[in-house]
């Protein structure tokens, strides 16, 4: 991986851009700390953080064609099918920020995505250059899920028990209510905690195979998940 130090080099011409692009994909069960992490990550990597999630409840919440397709899912715990994260995604990794790199939070979560994810960056000649799975034990996850809060605007994560906002229910970022996300109650917390051992968790073997995973221990709290990145990423 390259260092920061390196990406200060690449500001000047696109091309230059280009040649120091970071592009890693965040694995791991709902709760394993995927959003908190990209929030450090993106600054430190210069780099957006794409979380399929974050686009989706933001066309739930605006009507869109692709938030009315997408609600029932959602609100159940399942899955979006695959064409329509494939056709979402592919857009948005045309973006031309998404040049520079990306964080991918939340997708691929099926190994036909992950195949559709090869194919788009193979037409784009670039490819991923880290799958980071963070591992957490399963009970733990179901009461970070619970006790999760975010916030619906800037999309800050924040833990009630042990990640609480500075001011209690606001923001530290912005400073607008933080909420608690329809999809975790505990219920559709199991259920989602169900599906991703049947249909993500097959993309730790997909990515061993191909030599990209690094798994970290996020059981340690985020301190210790942070630096074993920074290690992976050489940051
Ligand atoms: P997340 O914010 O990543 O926990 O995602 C919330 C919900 O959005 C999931 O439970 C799914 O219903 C849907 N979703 C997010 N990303 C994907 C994806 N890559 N594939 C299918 N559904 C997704």
């Amino acid at each position: 991986m390259r260092a920061r130090t390196d990406l200060a080099c690449w500001q000047g011409s696109q091309g230059r851009r280009e040649e120091f692009a970071v592009r890693v994909v965040l694995l791991g069960a709902p709760g394993c700390g995927k959003g908190t992490h990209s929030e450090w990550m993106k600054e430190d990597l210069g780099v957006p953080q794409i979380s399929t999630g974050d686009i989706l409840r933001d066309a739930v919440k605006a009507g869109t064609e692709l938030g009315k397709r997408a609600k029932a899912y959602m609100n159940n715990g399942e899955l979006v099918p695959d064409e329509v994260i494939l056709g979402m995604m592919r857009e948005r990794l045309a973006q031309p920020d998404a040049a520079a790199g990306f964080i991918l939070d939340g997708f691929p979560r099926t190994i036909p995505q992950a195949e559709g994810l090869d194919g788009i960056l193979g037409e784009q000649a670039v490819q991923l250059d880290r799958v980071i799975k963070i591992d957490v034990a399963s009970d733990e996850l179901v009461r970070r899920l619970t006790s999760r809060r975010v916030c619906p605007n800037c999309k800050a994560v924040y833990n009630i028990g042990f990640r609480p906002p500075k001011k209690e229910g606001i923001c530290d970022h912005c400073g607008e209510p933080i909420i608690q996300r329809d999809d975790d109650t505990e219920e559709t917390a199991r259920s989602r905690l169900t599906v991703y051992e049947s249909q993500t968790a097959p993309l730790i073997d997909y990515y061993k195979a191909n030599g990209l995973l690094a798994v970290i221990n996020g059981n340690r709290g985020f301190a210790g998940a942070q630096a074993e990145t920074r290690e992976i990423l050489d940051l």
